[in-house]
């Protein structure tokens, strides 16, 4: 197969803060395969978790790297193809994009959706949330009532029924308690609302967060503590009364056995996962464990976002947002249906250029970064 590679620029409509900092705009990688005149297409996002982080040019020095030795190999050899990704320690990011690419190949190839070809029950796609990042109380409310469509800006999406807040303000606990609260004042309408604080909590205080915002009626928690603090998960999942989530603890499906009797659900993303193969995996590992699941995303386009919608309807919540707050968008693909982010009939991912011109040959003189 021949492999393509480009990179592209996207543009947040807000800027996202967590814990750990601020992103308004990041460069992601575009991933093309071409045999017998089908093309498939994939993309990996940067992004760091604290202890880990995949730039852009990582991400597609590895992919140059892999290209000559994938021209003798057929996207159907996924089993060859995996074993050579891992020889040639291909970061998690880049390998999700070629592995997207791949899965998008064989659905053009056999005619059908992703969807489809795995079975599955749309109608089981539950409403994804969108992230209101740290920020301060009168913002949050404003960026509410602007994704509720009630706000000043004029926004192409309607229907939103979920809310994730981004908490572990480094200002302290109060900081985070004010902004849940203005986001409650303004969330009429909001059927579910979750907490996300990157692993900005001690024990102490996410022992206290959780009793405070189970009286506030979140749904669950998701990564209270650092990465590195797994040994204190287990007193938090005896006495909380929310459902913990983590999400920088766990990678691959390697890493769901050892957090198995410390949480209540796994965060999956896509990057991290290094694929839909190993998203597959993490979802049988952690429902094998008795484990809650959702997919989540970094600043994934379109693209990637559509590729994790053909596999949601095997996962309790979604959090699918990132591409809804793009200003500059290069793809079209799954449909943003009443909250739903729903994968189309289209054979593969469904996925197609928002504009004329396509990204491979848009950012052609870029292939050599
Ligand atoms: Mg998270």
């Amino acid at each position: 197969m021949q492999l393509r590679i480009a990179a592209f620029t996207v543009h947040k409509r807000f800027a996202l803060t967590i814990s750990r900092g601020t992103t308004a705009q990041t460069t992601n990688v575009f991933v093309e395969v071409e045999q017998e005149g089908i093309r498939g297409w994939g993309e990996a996002s940067p992004f760091s978790t604290g202890e880990q982080t995949q730039t852009t040019e990582a991400i597609a020095r590895s992919l140059q790297k892999i290209a000559p030795l994938l021209k003798a190999i057929s996207p159907l050899e996924r089993q060859r193809i995996e074993k050579l990704m891992a020889e040639v320690r291909l970061p998690s990011g880049a390998r999700a994009a070629l592995d997207v690419a791949l899965h998008d190949w064989l659905g053009k190839q056999a005619g059908l959706p992703l969807w489809q070809l795995q079975g599955l029950d749309c109608d089981r796609i539950v409403p994804t949330s969108v992230t209101i990042g740290i920020c301060s109380p009168e913002t949050a409310q404003q960026r509410v009532l602007d994704w509720l469509g009630k706000g000043t800006l004029q926004m192409p999406w309607h229907g939103i029924q979920a809310l994730k807040v981004k908490l572990g303000n480094p200002a302290g606990v109060e900081a985070d308690k004010a902004l849940l609260q203005a986001v409650q004042s303004v969330a009429a309408g909001i059927s579910k609302l979750s907490v996300d604080a990157n692993g900005g909590w001690d024990l102490a205080t996410a022992l206290a967060m959780a009793d405070w915002l189970a009286e506030r009626g979140v749904t669950y928690i998701e990564q209270p503590l650092a990465k590195g603090q797994e040994g204190d998960l287990l007193e938090l999942y005896e006495r909380s009364p929310l459902p913990i989530f983590v999400d920088e603890s766990c990678f691959t499906s390697y890493d769901i056995l050892p957090l198995a009797d410390r949480v209540h659900g796994i965060n999956i993303k896509l990057m991290k996962a290094g694929g839909l193969t190993e998203v597959l995996r993490m979802i049988h590992t952690a429902r094998a464990c008795g484990l809650k699941l959702m997919f989540g995303c970094y600043s994934d386009s379109t693209l990637a976002n559509t590729a994790m919608a053909h596999l949601s309807p095997l996962v309790d919540y979604l959090d699918l947002d990132s591409h809804l707050n793009l200003l500059d968008d290069p793809f079209l693909g799954a449909r943003f249906d009443d909250g739903r982010i729903i994968p189309n009939q289209q054979p593969g991912l469904g996925v197609s250029a928002a504009r004329k011109e396509s990204i491979s040959r848009r950012n052609h003189d870029q292939e050599g970064m």
